[in-house]
């Protein structure tokens, strides 16, 4: 929707010379055959068993996601990476998920929501799986300790942990549904080697407001910057 961003993403495997590699690939531009910006990102990365994984994604706030055909951006995007990487024939159909950043509510009498089910997606870097262990491990503790507050327990340690932190995500997906800030943004992103760093770090899912370095400082920044910056960013973004 306009007021809670989600996102969308495929993958599939291919066989490739390469897949005992240990480096994986993120393009953060996707461009067609025109070279024309497609809304998304695309990743490859090796699986150790004759293939690669091969995918792409887009978050709901990008300008022209509504016209989106996703196989047509993963066909983009093994364009430009087919023949780095030596891609044959695909193993797998191609498969498509959303990616939920947002939820209405992750707790009721004896229940709570985990993981996707409670929107917990890094809008950042459409990172999912560890909010999933944690937030299964942090249900599971709490039930063991008293099932009775285990729903409210388990609310209020999940909102401490990742509610900031997945705020500024959804307020930074505003900010990058502006082409022009995007475009700027990636030069910024990787324009220097510690710039690049911080990036990886955000990209890697190996930073949150509480870590201490470069990363996590400029986090910090960030959240403060898009919290005044929000209502324009949500006012101002181009319709899709
Ligand atoms: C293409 C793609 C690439 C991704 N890449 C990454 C990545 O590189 N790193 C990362 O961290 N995250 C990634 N994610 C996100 C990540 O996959 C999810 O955040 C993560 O899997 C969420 O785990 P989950 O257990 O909450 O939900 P799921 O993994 O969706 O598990 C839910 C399970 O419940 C089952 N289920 C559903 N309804 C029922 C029912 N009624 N009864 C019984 N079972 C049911 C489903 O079949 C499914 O097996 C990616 C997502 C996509 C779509």
């Amino acid at each position: 929707t306009r007021e809670w961003p989600y996102g969308t993403a495929i993958r599939t495997y291919w066989p490739s010379p390469r897949h005992a590699e240990p480096w994986l690939e993120s393009a953060l531009d996707v461009k067609d055959r025109n070279g024309n910006p497609m809304p998304g990102y695309g990743w490859i990365f090796p699986v150790g068993d004759g293939t690669v994984n091969i995918g792409v994604g887009a978050l709901s706030t990008m300008k022209g996601f509504r016209k989106l055909n996703l196989n047509t951006l993963l066909d983009q995007y093994a364009a430009i990476v087919r023949e780095p990487w030596g891609l044959g024939a695909f193993t797998d159909k191609p498969r498509a998920w959303r990616l939920p950043m947002s939820c209405t509510r992750r707790h009721g009498p004896g229940w709570v929501a985990i993981g996707d089910a409670a929107g917990f997606i890094n809008p950042m870097n459409g990172e999912g799986i560890d909010y999933g262990l944690e937030s299964g491990m942090l249900a599971v503790e709490q039930f063991l300790a008293d099932p009775a507050t285990a729903p409210a327990e388990y609310d209020r340690i999940v909102g401490e942990r990742f509610d900031g932190f997945l705020r500024t995500g959804r307020r930074f997906s505003f900010l990058i549904g502006h082409p022009w800030l995007l475009r700027t943004g990636l030069r910024v992103a990787v324009g220097t080697q510690a710039a690049a760093d911080i990036t990886l770090a955000v990209m890697g899912n190996l930073v949150d407001g509480s870590t201490p370095d470069a990363a996590g400082r400029t986090l910090r920044v960030a959240d403060r910057v898009l919290r005044v910056a929000d209502p324009v960013l949500r006012r101002t973004r181009p319709r899709s």
